[in-house]
C-alpha cells in the first residue's frame, strides 16, 4: 500500500491553474482535463513524491492536492482517464488481426 496524489477537482476547477502540471518528474502523469477544467492524476504512473502539492499549496496556494492511500481511490488501479482523448487509451486497438481485443 503506497500514497498517490489526488486532485479536488471542485477546488482546481475552480481556479484558472495548470501550475503543477509543469511540475511532476514523470511524465503524463498530472494531467489537465480541458472537460472539467481540473488537473487529474493518472495515479497508475504516481511515483508519490509529493512535489505536486508542494507546489499546489506553496505556489499556487491553492491547497487542491492532497496524498492519499491508493486503496482509498475508488478504483486505484484503473487509469483515470476522463478527458484523457487523443490519447495513447484511445489508441490501443480495438481489434488484432480482425479479432475483437480483450
Ligand atoms: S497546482 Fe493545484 S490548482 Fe493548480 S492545476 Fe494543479 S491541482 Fe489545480
Ligand atoms: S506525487 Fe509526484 S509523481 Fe505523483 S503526481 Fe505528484 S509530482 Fe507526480
Amino acid at each position: 500500500m503506497y500514497l498517490v496524489a489526488d486532485v479536488d477537482v471542485d477546488v482546481c476547477s475552480s481556479t484558472n491553474c495548470r501550475l503543477c502540471t509543469q511540475y511532476c518528474p514523470e511524465s503524463n502523469t498530472i494531467l489537465f482535463d480541458t472537460e472539467r477544467k481540473s488537473a487529474y492524476i493518472a495515479v497508475d504512473r504516481c511515483k508519490g513524491c509529493e512535489i505536486c502539492v508542494g507546489i499546489c499549496d506553496a505556489q499556487a496556494k491553492h491547497h487542491a492536492i492532497k496524498m492519499v492511500w491508493i486503496t482509498d481511490l475508488d478504483n486505484p488501479f484503473e487509469i483515470r482517464n476522463h478527458g484523457f482523448k487523443n490519447s495513447i487509451v484511445d489508441l490501443i486497438p480495438k481489434t488484432i488481426n480482425g479479432n475483437a481485443a480483450k
